[in-house]
């Protein structure tokens, strides 16, 4: 995604947890500051950012079949897979209807081969959802009357070390980058075709901020006037991203974040979010037509995604599910500290 997409997803996570109850004390943390969204989720595609922990093959996890005998560690049928990922989130609900990929293609095993330790998108968002709690538990007081929790630490560490409240929505921020990354189809195919330049990955992702608008960009969250110039205030932010549900006929009225399921974790989330992404992948450019060897190199967005019934349903699917995927990875990192509260 790009940086509007990647906004309005951070800024439309945060109205959900908002209007889904439950969550007060985060809502309260990140609100005063979504306009930092348009920074922090941004920021792990920043040039600089990139000498870090956001190495670009760090927001991918782009699977391909293993060839030889396969290990069953590494199959995910259809059923097994809407399953782990709940009914709430739309790629299970399309993934139960469809009827592109045949028993044959889910019955394969399919595995990301990161190329060095740390270029895997699982790990990257994992490591934040960690960190995020200790940089929590280190927070200043306005933090620490959020979390509630009473500090232990007060005796020897010194206030210039503590998390600061507008650091740490950043930095939340910056962990819906990852997870949204989870759920773009190309960030988790293996195929050339999927590559940024091989005209469909950057082309679907320009689609997205169009269908966003313009409303996300760091000067549209800030008040006009003088420097340092404020940001807008939250519910003004959640307001407008509420606003574009009805471009992507998106319904989350009756939504409710659910809890990750018993035995499962961020890193497990997310390899089934890019297990289901890689499946929207091979039905918008089905194995048949483009192999995994790269028989046809290049999928264009013009050709695979032309038929609009098909693209509609996919932009739908994917940014709700990323709005939701953002929502319940917070919601996690939150309610680790603070308590189970929905
Ligand atoms: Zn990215």
């Amino acid at each position: 995604m790009k940086q509007a997409a990647h906004s309005w997803v951070a800024i439309r996570a945060m109205a959900l947890l908002a209007d889904n109850g439950g969550n007060k004390g985060l809502v309260k943390l990140l609100s005063p500051y979504a306009c930092e969204a348009s920074v922090g989720s941004w920021l792990p595609d920043a040039t600089d950012a990139k000498a870090g922990g956001s190495a670009t093959e760090n927001h991918i996890f782009k699977m391909l079949p293993i060839s030889g005998k396969p290990d069953s560690r590494f199959v995910a049928d259809n059923k097994s897979l809407i399953k782990r990922l709940g009914p709430v989130r739309m790629m299970s609900q399309y993934l139960a209807q469809d009827k592109a990929l045949d028993d044959d293609w889910w019955a394969r095993a399919y595995k990301a081969e990161p190329k060095k330790s740390g270029q895997h998108l699982p790990n990257r968002a994992m490591a934040m959802h960690t960190m995020l709690k200790d940089l929590l538990l280190l927070g200043d007081d306005s933090i620490d009357k959020l979390v509630g929790r009473g500090r232990g630490y007060d005796a020897y560490l010194v206030a210039e070390a503590e998390t600061r409240q507008q650091a740490v929505a950043t930095y939340f921020f910056m962990l819906s980058h990852f997870v949204a990354d989870s759920c773009m189809p190309c960030h988790c195919d293996g195929r050339n075709l999927a590559d940024y330049d091989k005209g469909l990955h950057k082309q679907w992702e320009a689609h997205w901020d169009r269908l966003v608008g313009k409303g996300f960009a760091k000067d549209e969250l800030v008040e006009k006037g003088e420097e340092p110039k404020a940001c807008i205030p939250g519910e003004q932010a959640m307001e407008n991203a509420r606003a574009v549900d009805s471009v992507l006929k998106l319904d989350f009225k009756k939504t409710t974040v659910p809890l990750l399921g018993t035995g499962r974790d961020v890193w497990l989330e997310m390899v089934d979010v890019c297990r289901a992404s890689f499946a929207l992948s091979a039905i918008v450019a089905p194995p048949t037509k483009y192999g995994y060897k790269n028989t046809a190199a290049r999928a264009p967005y013009a050709d695979v995604l032309s038929e609009k019934p098909l693209l509609d349903e996919l932009d739908k699917v994917i940014l709700h599910d990323a709005v939701l995927n953002t929502a319940m990875v917070w919601q996690d990192t939150w309610q680790a500290l603070t308590g189970k509260k929905s």
